[in-house]
């Protein structure tokens, strides 16, 4: 049998399909889904939404904000990211990312994975990233420290 591998990951281990995941995770892909939409992005036209579950089981999500002074744009991650913990909530369990590529799946840029990283407190945070449409669905399931690993922190701790 051929292995097909979709951004490094292989099919059917790494890239599965969405019916075939727990309903927990089908939940905040959807919630990323649904997030999406609210995306602000008149420049790149690239929507991107996230969601973050957190350990009660609240669901935060997020979509990519863009403004003319590029430097101020804030990626859907961040955005779900920073309305959990500015609410108290800061320890998450599982990271949902959803935008359109035709070719491969669309995973968190570099300062999305350092940022997400701060909060992986000694464990890792399991990411999935998928597509808005294109049923059957397909996931590629990773995690925050496969994404980064060795991303900075302090080395003394906090
Ligand atoms: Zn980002």
């Amino acid at each position: 049998m051929t292995q097909v591998f979709i951004n490094g990951a292989r099919d059917d281990l790494n890239v599965r399909e969405f019916q075939s995941l727990d309903p927990s995770i089908q939940e905040i892909i959807l919630a990323a889904t649904e997030a999406r939409k609210q995306a602000y992005c008149p420049y790149s036209n690239f929507a991107v939404g996230a969601a973050l579950r957190t350990s009660d089981g609240t669901i935060y999500s997020g979509c990519n904000i863009e403004n003319g002074a590029y430097a101020t744009c804030i990626c859907a991650e961040r955005t779900a990211a920073v309305k959990a913990i500015s609410e108290g909530k800061r320890d998450f369990v599982a990271c949902a990312v959803v935008a359109q590529q035709d070719n491969g799946f669309t995973t968190p840029c570099g300062v999305c994975r350092q940022f997400l990283s701060e909060f992986v407190n000694g464990k890792d945070i399991p990411l999935y990233a998928a597509k808005p449409t294109n049923l059957p669905l397909r996931v590629l399931c990773t995690s925050v420290l496969q994404l980064l690993p060795n991303g900075f922190s302090f080395a003394n701790g906090k």
